[in-house]
Parts: structure tokens; sequence; C-alpha cells
């Protein structure tokens, strides 16, 4: 795969983080990270535990305050005004690590309301998406279920179908299979696998790392709140560059 970075390359920015500043108090969670991804491309986070990677996934979707630099979105700098993100969160899907899905909406519900009611889009336009994609997930039966009918794997599926009938053009996903039982991760990897085949952009935070290797186009490697190595998945997985880096990926081996 190319590397996304190659400053040769033509592709659009669709989101283009500049010296981008976090802390809480005197604790500096973010430091100066900048980093462009295009569009069409996967980014995959790595890093270990209290590096930042989360903290990172929340400013790009608008659920922590910055203290200082900038994210820009297809080119502009986003002010930071709540009302800003509301709107820019229907083009910038978000996914975590639990199930958020309303435990008192069924299914069809769950996926319906962002679209009718934020977006406001026909109802029966929405639907005929959404029981494309559930077909497409192959949990059609489960359209009319509520959540807790539904298996962790099944619960993160529907999540991940709930954000993709937005039609977002940025997916953030944050280690949404770290709750999983073993045999349902795969599940869950595999629909992410075909949006990557499909050119949906995507930043992904996950411990997975096989899943890691064969998604990634570029990998940005955290540690301490700072980018400490950024390099094409291939080459990251192949030869990492920092002692970091290699410890990191002989703890996850
Ligand atoms: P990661 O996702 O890489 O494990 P996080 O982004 O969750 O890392 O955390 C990075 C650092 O920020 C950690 O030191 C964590 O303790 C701190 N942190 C995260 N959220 C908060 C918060 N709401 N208040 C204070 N500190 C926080
Ligand atoms: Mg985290």
């Amino acid at each position: 795969m190319a590397d996304s970075n190659n400053s040769v390359s033509n592709d659009e920015i669709l989101l283009s983080v500049r010296h981008l500043k976090k802390s809480y108090g005197d604790h500096e969670v973010l430091r100066d990270i900048s980093f462009d991804v295009p569009r069409g491309k996967v980014f995959v986070l790595l890093g270990p535990s209290g590096s930042g990677k989360s903290t990172l996934i929340r400013c790009l979707n608008g659920l922590e305050t910055i203290q200082g630099g900038t994210i820009s979105f297809k080119g502009e700098p986003i002010d930071g005004r709540e009302k800003t993100w509301r709107r820019l969160r229907t083009e910038i899907g978000m996914v975590f690590q639990s199930y958020d899905l309303f435990p008192n909406l069924t299914v069809a519900q769950n996926i319906l309301l962002g679209p009718t009611k934020v977006q406001k889009r026909p109802k029966d336009e929405v639907e005929r998406q959404m029981d494309g994609l559930l077909a497409d997930v192959q949990l059609s039966e489960y359209r009319d279920a509520y959540p807790r009918e539904l298996s962790g794997g099944q619960k993160q599926r529907i999540a991940i179908v709930r954000a993709l009938t937005m039609n977002p053009e940025l997916m953030l996903f944050d280690e949404v299979t770290a709750s999983l039982d073993p045999e349902m991760v795969r599940e869950v990897l595999e629909l992410m696998l075909g949006l990557a085949e499909h050119h949906m952009t995507m930043i992904v935070v996950t411990h997975e790392m096989e899943f890691a290797r064969r998604v990634a186009d570029t990998v940005l490697f955290l540690e301490n709140g700072v980018i400490l190595e950024r390099q094409s998945g291939h080459d990251f997985f192949t030869h990492p560059e920092t002692d970091r880096a290699k410890a990191f990926l002989e703890s996850m081996a």
C-alpha cells in the first residue's frame, strides 16, 4: 500500500491536525500533534496504554476542548464551538469500545434517530439505506430487536451501521473490539476491513495487530502524547524505527 505521507501525492486532505495540544490541568496529554489524513486512507493509532490515543480520537470528534493547535476538516479550520461540532458529528462518525446503543430503542429506532432527527432526511430513504446495510452485515432479522437481545459483536456491528447511516466522510474507531469475546472480534473486524476496501477514510485505535497490519495505510505510534513514529503500515510492521515501537510490537505478539 502507498505511504499516504508521500509529499508528491495529490490526494485531498480530509482531516488536518496541526500542533494539537490537550491537557487536563497541569497534565499535558497531547503535545504538538500534527498529521494529515488524505481521503480514502486508513490511519491506525498505536501506542501503550495511557499514550493519548483515546484523547486524540475524542478531540477529533469535539468531545474534548483543546488547549492549542488546529483541527481542519475538508480544508476548514474547526472553530471549536459546540454548534459547529454538532454539525460535524454528522460527517465524522465515531464508535467506541462500549456499546452505546440506546437500550430502550429497537435496532431500527437506534439507527434511524440521527439521520431523521438530526439530519432531517426522509424516513423512507433512510430506511432503505438501513435495510441495505443490515443485510450487508447479516443482521436484517434483528431490525426490530432490542439491544439486550444482541450479542456484543452484533451490538458493535449495529453501532457501526448506525454511524454509517449518517453517510460520514470520516470514521473514528476506538478499540471497538476490546470488550468482545474472541469469536465475535472477527465479525466486527471483517466489517471494518470491508469499509477500508470501499475507501472509507478511517482512524482506528486497535489492539488487533494482524488486522492493523492488513488495514493500515499509515501507522501513527504514540507515546506520552507525542507521535514517536509515523510510517506506512507495511514499514511499521516490518521494520519499526524506534526501540519503543519494537518493544511495543514484541509485547503485542
Ligand atoms: P490511551 O487511550 O492511549 O490509553 P488516554 O487518551 O485514555 O490513553 O489517556 C492519556 C492520558 O490522559 C492518561 O494519562 C490518562 O490518565 C489521562 N486522561 C485521560 N482522560 C482524562 C480525564 N478525563 N481527566 C484526566 N486525565 C485524563
Ligand atoms: Mg484508550
